[in-house]
């Protein structure tokens, strides 16, 4: 047994027998890990925030290659959002972010990207007062991380460019424009909500630009959600697997 050190964003956590916390991390060089905080409940000397959603720590652990889960002997805290306790806006889109890196990844699967770009969305969403257009970014570079972002541009049966509403086809997320929809020529579609034209220009913006660079103004919040419905439909139908965060952020979808 060896005491290894790394770091990590906290996805999600659960109480184990009377005192112990289980916190699962997406860590930067082995991808999701399982860390168990003995006794951490009952701890005067350390701190719960380590194992709070969304809270960046150096973690200090036992090491035994035959283990699933890894026994912390010591945490430090890199980076603790206070400010999301006072938004439960943002506090749903935390969770739909985190939700989606640990149902959409394998334990000890190293993907530093994606460790590099989660941190820097839970900052910007610490921040920024477009908290669905950060979640759809994010969603969108995640699926691409994964590999399953398909072309954009344009429709998927005629091969035109999107010029009005649109939905994205949830087998394989690719735009169908509502032209196609209507007329039914390529068989059925199993879309979800009609979005706005507006939304394929960000995607596309989404796909080749930074975060701060784009114009998020221009595009309307609804139309986001509606967006982000899709993705969330997408992934359930993909991944085979319920995201329960989403109701939060979308829950006007579902009265
Ligand atoms: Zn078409």
């Amino acid at each position: 047994m060896e005491i290894l050190k790394t770091t990590g964003i906290a996805l999600s956590s659960h109480v184990s027998g009377e005192a112990d916390i289980i916190c699962n991390y997406y860590t930067i060089d082995s991808g999701k890990r399982k860390f168990v905080f003995k006794g951490l409940r009952k701890s005067r000397k350390r701190s719960l925030s380590a194992t709070e959603p969304g809270t960046v720590a150096n973690i200090v652990y036992y090491h035994r290659e035959d283990r699933g889960s890894f026994i912390v002997n010591d945490v430090s805290i890199e980076k603790y959002y206070s400010s999301f306790s006072a938004d439960l806006k943002k506090i749903f889109h935390l969770y739909f972010i985190l939700e989606c890196v640990e149902k959409t990844t394998g334990y000890e699967a190293r993907d530093e990207s994606l460790f590099r770009l989660l941190i820097a969305a839970i900052e910007v969403l610490s921040k920024t007062n477009y908290p669905a257009h950060l979640t759809a970014f994010f969603t969108l570079r995640l699926l691409k991380g994964h590999g399953i972002l398909p072309d954009l541009a344009t429709c998927k049966i005629c091969g035109k460019k999107i010029s009005s509403q649109f939905t994205l086809d949830l087998i394989d997320l690719r735009p169908v424009c509502g032209i196609c929809l209507a007329d039914d020529r390529g068989g059925p579609v199993q879309g979800s909500a009609l979005l706005s034209r507006d939304m394929i220009v960000y995607v596309n913006e989404c796909n080749v630009k930074k975060f701060s660079m784009i114009d998020l103004g221009r595009y309307q919040e609804e139309d986001v959600l509606n967006l982000i419905f899709t993705y969330s439909l997408f992934m359930e139908n993909y991944f085979h697997w319920e995201l329960k965060s989403k109701s939060f952020i979308l829950s006007a979808r579902y009265r």
